[in-house]
């Protein structure tokens, strides 16, 4: 812009310039040329007075001290007289303009151009009384003639005209830039510039508002973006239409190598299923995997992002479906065991009704056979109460609230009702303790004493004993059922709190066991907040203690 400023100025100057100088050179001419003509009208009529009476000897003397050129025409145009050349071999001069006008009007004039147009000749002419035309002519330097004389003067002139010129565009343009260029355009209503501006500074003020509100907006956007994908458990990773991550959350770097995240997306996995969704997400298709990754399984969501005439960007989220797939996983086991389970009972009623009905029995027989039916019944039952149980407290769906619970007072109670189970197996089962308060559900507490003490009963010897002990240690609750059992081996031990495990099925099955009893336990414990603790030795014995939270204590 300041060159173009600059341009216009030294432009603009260097014409008015040059044309001031033109029309002063053409007026000055001009008024040479006036003067010119006048002098010669003057002295025509000076020469002509003084020839009177055809006095040829006085126009021949004036002729020969006269500087002018002074010729004497004829009527017939014949020139009689001319002091600079010689007459006979002159043309005839009628048809000269300013003699044909003088020998028409008495008076005529003109000029012309010498060949090379530095010269211009002034000719004035006036009739005589006697018919005749004197003629004077002066020849002066023409306007070019007078420019090419004094062209170095001229070019110096040019010169000193360009670097004025200059030296006035770029004082100007400096002049007219500065209040510009020195605005302040972050405050454009502070600044003191042309009038002109006013609008224009408005205008920018007005958009300065306005981008600074917009801006704050998307700086708002950003961070609430910013903190919830920060927050979310799920991973987020957002691929430009080449591939490229142009933004993974948190729980991504989690999940995946933190350095991962930066590049194309094949630098963040290479897992074939991740390939494949992402890949299928940026042809423009959603796609969905499941991806096994350090021992967890996750989830893939691809969404296709439509970008004009750029392919397809895509978003993918990653959840970690581990717990959900093993709930799954477990729910089907479940479902298939409690089948089976459920299956074995009904297949004994079935098989000793029919030899019932068949009258196959003695008399005699019924009622052992109806005590098999019996016994297998109760045991349908109490498969049937345990799952229903385990369900309960699998949901968390048992709304029962919490109420301070005295476990040496639950422990008797459990006692009371295992004694004559106890005297069965020959079993010594007593209990011994401090009482102690927990918070907890009254009922599935004792539901996870009982099928402790149930255990250590029917996996223990005859002759064996059983206690069941309450107490606090390090200020924290607890219960502990120890047995003098068959003990369990160090790798079935975690194992027995799964659904339906035993680790001998035939000894559980006679003892009237479900399998469940030590599931319904955990659940419970986990309910509670309270920690499992097993030492168990084979031949030797168990001995499993629930130990609670201490606030549940206070
Ligand atoms: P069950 O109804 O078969 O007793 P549980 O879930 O209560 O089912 O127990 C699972 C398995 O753990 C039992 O089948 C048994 O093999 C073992 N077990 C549980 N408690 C004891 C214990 N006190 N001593 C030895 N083995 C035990």
């Amino acid at each position: 812009m300041r060159k173009r400023v600059f341009g216009s100025i030294f432009l603009t100057a260097l014409v008015t310039l040059l044309l001031t100088a033109s029309l002063l050179l053409i007026a000055v001419h001009s008024g040479l040329s006036h003067d010119m003509r006048g002098r010669l009208a003057n002295e025509c009529s000076y020469i002509a007075a003084a020839i009177q009476d055809d006095d040829w000897q006085e126009l021949v003397r004036i002729g020969r001290v006269y500087a002018d050129r002074i010729t004497l025409i004829g009527e017939d145009g014949a020139v009689l007289y001319d002091n600079e050349s010689d007459v006979s071999g002159m043309e005839n001069h009628a048809s000269r303009p300013e003699v044909a006008a003088a020998m028409e009007k008495g008076v005529g004039e003109s000029s012309r151009l010498s060949d090379t147009l530095s010269q211009q000749t002034y000719y004035y002419a006036l009739r005589l009384g006697d018919g005749m035309v004197l003629r004077v002519a002066s020849t002066a330097d023409s306007a070019l003639g007078a420019l090419s004389t004094a062209s170095p003067w001229i070019v110096l002139i040019i010169l000193l005209a360009l670097l004025v010129a200059a030296v006035l565009a770029s004082w100007l343009t400096h002049v007219f830039l500065e209040p510009i260029v020195s605005l302040d355009l972050h405050e454009p209503l502070k600044n003191d510039a042309y009038d002109e501006l006013s609008p224009l500074l408005h205008r920018m003020d007005k958009q300065n508002r306005k981008i600074a509100s917009q801006l704050n907006e998307l700086k708002r956007r950003q961070a609430e973006f910013d903190d919830i994908t920060a927050r979310m458990d799920e991973g987020l990773v957002m691929f430009s239409a080449q591939g490229g991550i142009l933004f993974a959350n948190r729980a991504v770097c989690a999940i995946f190598p933190e350095d991962s995240a930066t590049g194309g997306y094949m630098t963040l996995c290479r897992d074939p299923e991740y390939v494949r969704v992402v890949e299928e997400a940026l042809g423009g298709e959603s796609a969905h995997g499941r991806m096994e990754k350090d021992g967890r399984v996750y989830s893939l969501t691809a969404s296709s992002v439509a970008e004009d005439g750029q392919g397809h960007a895509a978003v993918l989220f990653v959840v970690d479906i581990t717990e959900r797939d093993q709930a799954e996983r477990q729910r089907q086991e479940f479902t298939a065991n409690v089948s089976h389970e459920l299956k074995t009972p009904l297949t004994s009623i079935m098989g000793f009704a029919e030899i019932m009905e068949n009258g196959i029995v003695k008399p005699e027989d019924i009622a052992p056979f109806a005590g098999k039916i019996r016994t297998e019944a109760r045991r349908l039952l109490t498969l049937i109460e345990d799952i229903i149980r385990l369900s309960q407290l699998d949901e968390g769906g048992d709304p029962t609230p919490f109420e301070t619970v005295e476990l040496a007072a639950l422990c008797g109670t459990v006692r009371d009702r295992l004694q004559h189970k106890a005297a069965e197996h020959k079993i010594m089962l007593s209990v011994a303790g401090a009482p102690v308060t927990v918070s907890g559900q009254r009922r599935t507490l004792e539901q996870m004493v009982f099928n402790l003490a149930d255990n250590a009963i029917a996996y223990n010897k005859p002759g064996g004993s059983v206690l069941l002990e309450t107490g606090e240690e390090g200020g924290a609750p607890f219960v502990r059922v120890s047995d003098t059992g068959i003990g369990i081996a160090p790798a079935d031990q975690q194992r027995v709190f799964e659904r339906f495990y035993r680790v001998d099925k035939s000894h559980s099955k006679m003892t009237g066991g479900t399998g469940l009893g030590l599931s319904i336990v955990k659940h419970g414990a986990a309910m509670h907040h309270a920690q499992i603790e097993m030492q168990s030795a084979l031949g030797e014995g168990t001995k499993i203690t629930l130990r609670f939270p201490k606030t549940q204590a206070e």
